[in-house]
């Protein structure tokens, strides 16, 4: 309790006290103790009456001036009211900040609510997606923005990554959308543009498979004259191991250039896989024929196939991904280990599975392995005869495919690859007439 109160009580104790002695020498003690309390009524309410005219008038006027609780309470409104203007203020301020820097910040900002309904965005939100306001403000940005992608991705409700997307509204231009949910399913959509990066991927892509290509007829030129140096006898007994060497490198290059080749197809392939009849069990015959015969790894490869079971693809793409799994395999299983090929449903969908006992892989390593050249053992890669980008071959290819893969491994016990394809891709043998 603060300091007035026990005043405010001895002040009415006081005029109280007085009345009865008046009333006790002038007799009618009621009326005295009666007129008492009127007083003090009325005095309330002209404190009251200031106050409620002070509060109404704003902040211009000064506040009454009285004594007592009313005096209190009056300091107090008054400090209250000082708070709230200091407060108010800075939020202007800092309102203002935001303003103006979202509206300098180059990319896009949009606030959505739970139905998609657009509630405000900036400057640069409104030039990359040729929105107006306040006239969309409202709208619902998938009505606005009617890409087939980001409605999917909005729909998707899986917001990690963002979509990239040419921009509905000029085909040269690139964007990067990405919704970032918060508070009471609002979400926020950060718009950027790409067009500059997208480029100088393109370029990078370009100047690879440009390289790749004109590497190739000086490489065949090469192992053209090394393949008859190695044919003259005279020279072979010479240079019988330089040439071997030479050779060997030769082969090598030849298929690092054929396989950037095949990744720059597969990059600048924007379309997903056809959806052609492929025939799984016959093709994972012919390739262990082919791992069979390359002289490393195990003597045998286990299959187990459901022969009914096939896939619609790109032959040559899933032959060369499946390949690549299968051959590394060998390459990094030693001749006692084992490799087991299966092709199987696994409900609705299906999958490919390369599983060895070989080397294995260290757990750290495992999410880059689909990088191009990237190596868990530098020394070791050298010797396999791989090119290093076998891996991100087969990330490319399943991507085409919309499957996927996933990779387990143990150093020392051996790896698993698997290659998931969704039920749209599959079809059983009795089904295949109507597929294709
Ligand atoms: P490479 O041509 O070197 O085989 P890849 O892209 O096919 O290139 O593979 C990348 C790396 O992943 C390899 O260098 C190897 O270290 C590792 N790797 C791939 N498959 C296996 C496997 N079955 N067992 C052990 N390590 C593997």
């Amino acid at each position: 309790m603060s300091q007035s109160w026990p005043r405010e009580i001895l002040r009415l104790a006081l005029l109280l006290a007085a009345a009865a002695l008046t009333g006790g020498i002038f007799g009618h003690i009621g009326m005295w103790l009666f007129v008492a309390v009127s007083v003090y009524l009325v005095w309330n309410i002209i404190n009251l009456y200031r106050l409620e005219r002070w509060l109404g008038r704003g902040r211009r006027f000064n506040a009454p001036t009285t004594t007592g609780v009313w005096g209190e309470i009056c300091d107090h409104i008054y400090l209250l009211r000082r708070h709230g203007r200091t407060r108010k203020r800075h939020l202007v301020q800092l309102l203002r900040e935001i303003r103006n820097f979202t509206t300098a910040m180059p990319d896009g900002v949009i606030i959505m609510d739970h139905m998609g309904e657009i509630r405000w965005l900036n400057a640069a939100a409104g030039r990359l997606l040729h929105l107006r306001v306040p006239q969309d403000v409202g709208q619902r940005l998938p009505n606005l923005v009617r890409h087939p992608d980001f409605i999917h991705y909005l729909n998707g409700r899986d917001y990690r990554e963002p979509v990239s997307l040419v921009s509905p509204f000029s085909r040269s231009q690139h964007l990067s959308l990405r919704i970032v949910p918060y508070g009471e399913d609002q979400r926020l959509v950060l718009v950027r543009d790409t067009t500059r990066l997208h480029r100088l991927e393109e370029m990078r892509r370009e100047f690879v498979a440009n390289a790749s290509h004109e590497l190739r007829s000086p490489l065949t030129v090469m192992s053209g004259y090394l393949e008859a140096m190695r044919e003259d006898a005279q020279l072979r007994a010479a240079w019988g191991k330089p040439l071997e060497a030479m050779q060997h490198q030769t082969a090598r290059m030849t298929a690092i250039v054929a396989d950037l080749l095949e990744l720059s197809r597969l990059e600048t392939e924007q379309r997903e896989a056809p959806y052609s009849p492929v025939g799984v069990p016959a093709l994972i015959r012919r390739m262990r024929e082919e791992a069979l015969s390359l002289g490393c790894g195990p003597r045998n490869i286990s299959l187990e196939v459901d022969e009914m079971l096939f896939l619609l693809g790109a032959e040559r793409e899933i032959y060369s991904a499946f390949s690549n799994l299968l051959f590394n395999a060998m390459n990094y299983t030693p001749t006692g280990g084992n490799v087991t090929v299966s092709w199987k449903q696994e409900g609705e969908a299906a999958q490919f599975t390369v599983a060895d006992t070989g080397i294995g892989i260290p757990a750290e390593h495992i999410p880059r392995l689909t990088e191009r050249f990237y190596r868990v053992d530098k020394s070791r890669h050298r010797d396999s005869g791989g090119t290093g980008l076998g891996l991100a071959i087969v990330k490319h290819v399943l991507q085409h495919h919309g499957a996927s893969l996933a990779i387990s491994s143990e150093p020392g016990r051996g790896s698993v690859f698997i290659c998931k394809f969704t039920r749209e891709r599959v079809r059983r043998e009795a089904d295949k007439a109507g597929a294709s």
